[in-house]
């Protein structure tokens, strides 16, 4: 750090003043200049790395950066508060955020502190918001599903609470959507979500709060926000805010889904924020250790031993990708890191296939052991033959006189691509869920008309639910389909789809 002669006689002039105050010198430092959220301070020799420190006008600053003779701090607060030559303390403390149940249906920055306008929040605990990942042997393998209420995702890569599943995708693909919904659909499923907004519009982020409210979801949801208005270091941290309010619950042996929304922003703002501290910039600009910032992010989602309370974390990172290129350097991190992902397709998206999910790329590496019976029952030859019906199409372009087994499996294809289409905030519940995939897959709802598809198979439910509710409460409280409710399906799937034919 250079300092010109200048900065020096300033430095003692103030350095002189404030002998009289005897302070140990380690513990206090000097302002040496100051802007776009970043501050260097002489001084402060013993400061250690991520410890809080005061500014004038009560604003907090982090450490990032310990050099030979400086130390480089990011401001929490407002920067045009601090200016050079300021006296700065260490506090000895790192940074800690609110915790607790009373944060359930609040919005909080990421510093937790309410921005939603509806008063203080009370709270009896903070937590820090970096600590070390749970080690191998206080975690148990994945083995309870997180439902998402979306049958494609439940069916074909389905997601166990503990895991961490990435949602990929360019812009507008509908990826909030998809956590959205998943969120909505843990409605009275006892698991607590946490949506981390990281660099998004403030209107953005106050109409999705408004569908959670709508959708009853907000009772068991905290909202963080760091919006693209706010400096950098905010969005920075927010998520390891969100994840700290999620590890207090896991720790009470609940469960909890973390949506970060999303860590392509994340990672921009962590560019700046190193570029600004003078750290090397490497591929794309990034600084060297963007891959621990995610890896240590996510490594906090986990399933807890029952010996620890048996709690979980279960993350839904959400990535950015420049038309469809997902081997770009933050994704291909994210893909590495995550036990999935899912990824949605700008050009299924705009076919009107919704959600947009492509089924070859997606994939799930621990969730299957979690599904349930009922819906492996229904959903073990589904990849398979969407991949040969996705196969088939590319290859029926050209020829005109197909063979029949040929327009078989494009009629089976089409149906079931129908039968995947959901409709935003339409979360279906396992027992719906298995009602549709066993009609698509014992090829009913292959002679029906593709755009009557969904309007046919909710009147054939409705029809079953008035006669046999006891079928769909036997699935969704045992999870698997018995041979006599089986019976039961097949015969009146079949009155309903062949008589009418
Ligand atoms: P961004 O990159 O801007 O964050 P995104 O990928 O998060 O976008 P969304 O905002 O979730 O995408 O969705 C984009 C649009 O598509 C929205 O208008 C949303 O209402 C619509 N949409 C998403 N999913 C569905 C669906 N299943 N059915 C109908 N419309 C949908
Ligand atoms: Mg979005």
């Amino acid at each position: 750090m250079k300092i010109n002669t200048y900065e020096i006689s300033a430095l003692i002039k103030a350095q002189i003043k404030e002998y009289r105050h005897k302070v140990a010198s380690h513990n206090v430092g000097n302002v040496i200049s100051v802007g776009d959220g970043i501050a260097h301070i002489y001084g402060l020799d013993k400061a250690m790395l991520g410890e809080l420190l005061l500014f004038p006008n009560d604003v907090y600053g982090m450490v990032m950066n310990l050099n030979a003779d400086s130390v480089g701090a990011v401001l929490l607060g407002n920067d045009s508060l601090v200016k050079e030559g300021d006296l700065v303390n260490r506090t000895e403390m790192v940074m800690e955020v609110p915790v607790g149940e009373t944060l359930l249906g609040r919005v909080v920055n990421a510093l937790g502190q309410p921005i939603d306008g509806v008063g203080e929040i009370k709270f009896e605990r903070r937590r820090p918001i970096e600590v070390i990942a749970p080690g191998v042997m206080k975690r148990k393998s994945v083995d309870t599903p997180l439902e998402t209420g979306i049958t494609m995702i439940d069916a074909l890569t389905p997601i166990g609470r503990g895991q961490r599943e990435l949602i990929i995708g360019d812009r507008q693909t509908g990826k909030t959507a998809l956590a959205i919904d998943t969120i909505i659909n843990q409605r009275g499923k006892n698991v607590i979500c946490i949506y981390v907004a990281i660099g998004q519009k403030n209107s953005t982020v106050a109409q999705i709060v408004d569908k959670l409210k709508r959708y009853k979801a907000m009772d068991y949801t905290i909202v963080v926000s760091a919006s693209a208005s706010e400096a950098a270091p905010l969005q920075y941290i927010a998520p390891y805010a969100g994840v700290a309010m999620a590890e207090e619950f896991m720790h009470q042996g609940k469960d909890v889904l973390i949506v970060y929304d999303d860590l392509s922003k994340h990672a921009v703002s962590y560019r700046a924020l190193s570029l600004l501290l003078k750290r090397s910039p490497g591929r794309e600009a990034y600084p060297g250790d963007v891959f621990y910032l995610h890896s240590r992010l996510l490594e906090r989602a986990c399933k807890l031993a029952p010996e620890y309370g048996g709690g979980s974390i279960t993350a839904l990172p959400i990535v950015e990708t420049q038309s469809g290129d997902i081997s770009a350097y933050i994704p291909t991190n994210v893909i590495s890191i995550t036990d999935g992902q899912i990824f949605l397709q700008t050009d299924l998206f705009n076919a009107g296939q919704r959600p947009a999910i492509d089924s070859g790329l997606s994939v799930s590496r621990v969730g299957g052991d979690a599904q349930f019976t009922a819906m492996k029952q229904v959903s073990r030859s589904l990849k398979i033959e969407l991949a040969s019906y996705l196969e088939m199409k590319s290859f029926a372009q050209f020829g005109s006189d197909l063979d029949a087994s040929t327009l078989a499996v494009l009629r089976h294809g089409e149906a079931l691509m129908s039968v995947l289409k959901q409709n935003q905030y339409q979360v279906y519940q396992l027992d719906k869920q298995v009602f549709d995939l066993y009609a698509a897959k014992n090829k009913y709802l292959d002679f029906v008309d593709k755009n009557q598809i969904r309007t046919k198979l909710d009147e054939a439910y409705a029809v079953f639910k008035a006669v046999h509710q006891d079928v769909l409460d036997n699935i969704n409280k045992n999870k698997i389909i018995s041979q006599e409710d089986e019976m039961i399906l097949k015969q009146e799937l079949k009155i309903f789809f062949e008589s009418g034919r």
